[in-house]
């Protein structure tokens, strides 16, 4: 029998940054880690050819022998199956081979996968959930993230499409989405969703630091802002993330009652608001969900917040090639 490979590549393709870096095989902190602007505009063959650029500078500090191939997370619906990318508006990508492109290129085995469910998966198996045995993620950026991990395993649904937990409605005639539907979380507590909302409010926030922002032009409104002025006191702020708490309460609670999870993990800058977020979060999902799953279930921070995916990546090659997931 050979010799049990020491590294996993894992690759995370991001809007704005394109993360790669060798995890240990059996998890820990990765090593030879490259970040780039992923500069989507360029298209797909640009980013495919730079991504294996930064896997052949990562690989080859290693050694070629120790890695044991490459673990993709992209976002996107993907076609785990045939390896293909189906639609990324992120990047504009339309039926992209991305596995076999990069296959090809490195001479490695590759997987792929949504990299929202990455970014669970990494939580799960080296973060906040660690050793869960039903753990829901979600991860609140430029849209809301979601993945779902049922006995060590991604739960992907009939057609990979599960888990999309950003565009569960918590309003039926509410806020338009940038998925077509109406009054999806994420049109509320992803990082534009609560810029809009703290936009929309300044009228009656004489005073705040944010009104301030927006009439001397110094900057946008922004939910990097919103959660620094709160941090310093601004009353408004604190105001628009405890409305966002309790807006993602309303999925949570949902989430909770459906699935009677162990753990929820929120990742992404606004969890940095801390308290001002989790302690509205934490007093709704009370208000709505039932006792008997709140008490079963933990809703925490992430650990990993920049490396879970790419550790998640890791980790589904790693499930995929030697577990049989
Ligand atoms: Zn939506």
């Amino acid at each position: 029998m050979t010799e049990q490979p020491r590294w996993i590549a894992g690759v995370d393709i991001g809007g704005t940054n394109l993360r790669v870096g060798l995890v240990p095989f059996d998890g820990g902190v990765p090593v030879a880690v490259r970040q780039e602007r992923t500069i989507p505009e360029r298209g797909p063959a640009h980013v495919v050819a730079r991504i294996v650029d930064m896997l052949r500078s990562a690989v080859g500090e290693v050694g070629w022998g120790t890695v044991a191939g490459v673990g993709v997370g992209c976002p996107g619906p993907v076609d785990r199956g045939a390896g293909v990318v189906l639609e990324t508006p992120n990047l504009g990508w339309r039926n992209v081979p991305l596995r076999d492109l990069i296959a090809e290129a490195t001479g490695l085995p590759v997987t792929l996968d949504n990299d929202a469910n990455c970014a669970a998966y990494g939580e799960w198996w080296q973060g906040a959930g660690r050793g869960a045995e039903r753990l829901i993620g979600l991860t609140l950026g430029t849209g809301i993230g979601g993945g779902i991990v049922l006995g060590g395993e991604i739960y992907h649904g009939a057609s990979d499409a599960a888990g999309e937990v950003g565009h569960m409605s918590v309003d039926f005639d509410g806020r338009l989405c940038a998925c077509g539907s109406r009054g999806c979380v994420e049109a509320y507590a992803s990082g534009p969703g609560i810029a809009a909302r703290a936009v929309e409010g300044l009228g009656g926030a004489a005073g705040s630091g944010l009104a301030e922002i927006a009439r001397n032009g110094s900057g946008r409104v922004t939910a990097r802002r919103v959660c620094e002025e709160a941090a310093a006191g601004d009353a408004y702020a604190v105001r628009i993330l405890a409305e966002t708490g309790r807006i993602l309460a309303v999925a949570v609670a949902n989430l909770i009652n459906l699935f009677n999870p162990d753990v929820i993990v929120i990742a992404g800058g606004v969890t940095a608001a801390g308290d001002h977020l989790f302690g509205p979060l934490r007093d709704e999902v009370r208000r709505r969900a039932f006792p008997s799953a709140i008490g079963a279930c933990r809703v925490v921070p992430a650990q990993l917040p920049d490396t879970a995916g790419m550790i998640g990546a890791a980790g589904v090659f790693k499930g995929v090639v030697y577990d049989g997931v």
